[in-house]
C-alpha cells in the first residue's frame, strides 16, 4: 500500500512544526503536505521538556507547548493540522528511505512517496553503553530526549524514595536537569569528565559563577572523572555509581546527559554527509535536489563561521526549517540563509543567551558577584561572540546585534571597561 504527497517532512520535532507553519503561510494546499513522526504527539517545543515540564508546581503539559509558542507564534495543535489539510502520521517510524525512487518505507509497511522531502529527524541521546557501561534499561536510569522520556523522568523522580539523584554529564541536559531535580527537592550530585560545567562554551570564570550558584542550591560536583559501572539491587535498580577514580556514589536515581548524535542513518550512502550531518547548501538543499535537511541533522554553511557546521540548538532548527520551505516554495526569491548562531538556557532563576562563536580571547564584563554579567570573544581583532546572563530584552537584542556586525576591537581593556555599554552603543 502507498500514499503520495508533494511535500513530506520526515520527523515531527521542532523543525517539523516550524516548517509546517511556513508551508501554511506560503499557501500549501490541502492534502499536499504530510509529517511522519515516531512520536505520538504533534510537533512541540522540545526545550520545554527540561524546563517547565519538570516543575513540581504547575508543570507545562501539552497542548500548551506545541510549536510555535516558543517564538510567540500560533500554537499548532492537532486540530490546526486538520484545519489546514496537513496529514499527521504519528507513532510511525520510517525504517528506510530511497532517494532515487523518492519513497519512504514505514515500520507499519506503508510506502510514502514525495516530490520534495524535508529531513528533520533530529538527534538521539547517546547511551551509556556507547561508553562501555551497562544499565541504561534499569528502571531508575533516565535519559531526556522526547516526551516519553520526560513522562518517565517525572514518574521516576516522584517515586524516588531515597532522594539521591546522580546526574551524569555536565553539558546542557546535565545542567538543566540538575536544576529541575533540585527544584523537586532531590539531593543532586553531578559527575562529569571535564574540569568545569558546559566547558565547550563557558569560560572558567563563567563556569565558576554557575557552579557556585548550583552549590548554593545544594548541588555537589564530582569533576574530572566518569561513571565506570553501576551497582544494582536484586530487583535491577541502580543503587550506586562506581566512578573511574575508584569512588562510589549512592544513587536512588540516575539522569544521563552525555551527548547527542544526529539521526542520519536512513540516508547514509545516499546523501553527502559532513560533520556527522547531511550536507546542505544555503537553501538547505542536499546533493539530491528533492531532499532538504533542517535542524540537528543539517550540516549547513554558516557564513558567520565561514564553514560548514551542525548546530544542535532550537533557534537553528526553527530558522533552517522556515528557510527550507521558503526555498522549496519560492526558489527564485529565496537566497542563502545568513544565520547568526544563537544558544540559550534557563536554570533556576538564571537565564543566559549566547550569540556567535566562542573563538579567540574572552573579555569578561559586569558583576560576577551580582546578577548581570557576560563576556565577549575577540578573534583576530573582531568581536565574534557575546554571552550575557541576566540581561533585559533590550540588552540581549544589543549583544545579538553587535555580534552580527563583528566590529573591529582595538583595545581589549577598553572593551572590558565599556562592557555591556559597548553593545548598547551600536
Ligand atoms: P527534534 O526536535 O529532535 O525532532 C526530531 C523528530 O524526528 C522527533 O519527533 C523524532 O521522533 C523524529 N524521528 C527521528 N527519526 C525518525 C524516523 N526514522 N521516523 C520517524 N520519525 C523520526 N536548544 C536550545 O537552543 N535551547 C534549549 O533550551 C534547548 N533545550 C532542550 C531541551 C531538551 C530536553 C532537548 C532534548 C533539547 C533541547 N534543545 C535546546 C535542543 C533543541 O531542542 C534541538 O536542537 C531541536 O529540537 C532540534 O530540532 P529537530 O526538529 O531537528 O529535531
Ligand atoms: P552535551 O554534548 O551538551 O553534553 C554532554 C556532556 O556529557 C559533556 O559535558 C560530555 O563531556 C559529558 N560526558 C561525555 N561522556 C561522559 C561520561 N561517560 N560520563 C560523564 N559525562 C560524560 O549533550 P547533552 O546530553 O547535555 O545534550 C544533548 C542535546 O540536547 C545536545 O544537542 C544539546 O545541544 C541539546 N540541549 C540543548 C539545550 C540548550 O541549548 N539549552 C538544553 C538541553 C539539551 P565531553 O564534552 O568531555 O564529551
Amino acid at each position: 500500500m502507498g500514499r503520495a504527497f508533494v511535500y513530506v517532512i520526515l520527523g515531527g520535532g521542532v523543525a517539523a512544526g516550524y516548517a509546517a507553519d511556513e508551508f501554511v503561510k506560503r499557501g500549501v494546499l490541502r492534502g499536499q503536505l504530510c509529517i511522519i513522526s515516531e512520536e505520538h504527539v504533534a510537533p512541540y517545543e522540545r526545550p520545554a521538556l527540561s524546563k517547565g515540564y519538570l516543575l513540581p508546581e504547575a508543570p507545562a503539559r501539552l497542548p500548551s507547548f506545541h510549536c510555535c509558542v516558543g517564538t510567540s507564534g500560533e500554537r499548532l495543535t492537532p486540530e490546526w493540522y486538520k484545519e489546514h489539510g496537513i496529514e499527521l502520521i504519528l507513532g510511525t517510524r520510517v525504517q528506510s528511505a530511497d532517494v532515487k525512487r523518492k519513497t519512504l518505507l514505514t515500520a507499519k509497511g506503508e510506502t510514502i512517496s514525495y516530490k520534495y522531502l524535508i529531513v528533520a529527524t533530529g538527534s538521539r541521546a547517546m547511551k551509556l553503553e556507547e561508553f562501555g557501561l551497562k544499565g541504561s534499561d534499569a528502571s531508575n536510569v533516565c535519559y531526556l530526549r522526547d516526551l516519553a522520556d520526560a513522562e518517565r523522568l517525572v514518574n521516576v523522580l516522584q517515586s524516588c524514595d531515597g532522594r539521591n539523584a546522580i546526574v551524569i554529564g555536565g553539558g546542557y541536559i546535565g545542567m538543566e536537569c540538575a536544576a529541575a531535580l533540585v527544584i523537586n527537592k532531590l539531593n543532586v550530585t553531578m559527575v562529569f569528565p571535564e574540569v568545569r560545567l558546559l566547558s565547550r562554551l563557558f569560560t572558567p570564570k563563567i563556569a565558576r559563577y554557575y557552579e557556585d550558584f548550583y552549590q548554593s542550591k545544594g548541588v555537589k560536583f564530582i569533576k574530572g572523572t566518569a561513571a565506570a559501572s553501576f551497582d544494582f539491587s536484586s530487583d535491577g535498580q541502580v543503587t550506586a555509581v562506581n566512578l573511574r577514580d575508584g569512588s562510589k556514589v549512592p544513587a536512588d536515581m540516575v539522569l544521563v546527559g552525555v551527548g547527542a548524535r544526529p539521526n542520519t542513518s536512513l540516508f547514509e550512502g545516499q546523501l553527502t554527509m559532513e560533520k556527522g550531518g547531511i550536507k546542505v547548501d544555503g537553501k538547505m538543499q542536499s546533493n539530491n535536489s528533492s531532499v532538504y535537511a533542517v535542524g540537528d541533522v543539517a550540516a549547513l554553511p554558516v557564513k558567520f563561521f565561514g564553514e560548514i557546521r551542525r548546530l544542535e540548538h532550537v533557534d537553528a532548527a526553527r530558522k533552517s526549517a522556515r528557510h527550507a520551505v521558503a526555498a522549496i516554495m519560492e526558489p527564485r526569491k529565496t537566497g542563502q540563509l545568513d544565520y547568526l548562531p544563537f544558544f540559550y538556557s534557563r536554570v533556576f532563576t538564571l537565564s543566559w543567551q549566547f550569540y556567535g562563536d566562542n573563538a579567540g580571547e574572552a573579555v569578561h564584563f559586569g558583576e560576577f558577584s551580582g546578577t548581570t554579567f557576560g563576556a565577549y570573544w575577540v578573534d583576530n581583532s573582531r568581536l565574534v561572540g557575546s554571552f550575557l546572563e541576566g540581561g533585559s530584552k533590550e540588552e540581549f537584542d544589543a549583544i545579538a546585534q553587535v555580534t552580527r556586525l563583528k566590529p573591529f576591537i582595538k583595545d581589549l581593556g577598553e572593551l572590558e571597561r565599556q562592557g555591556l555599554e559597548f553593545a548598547l552603543s551600536f
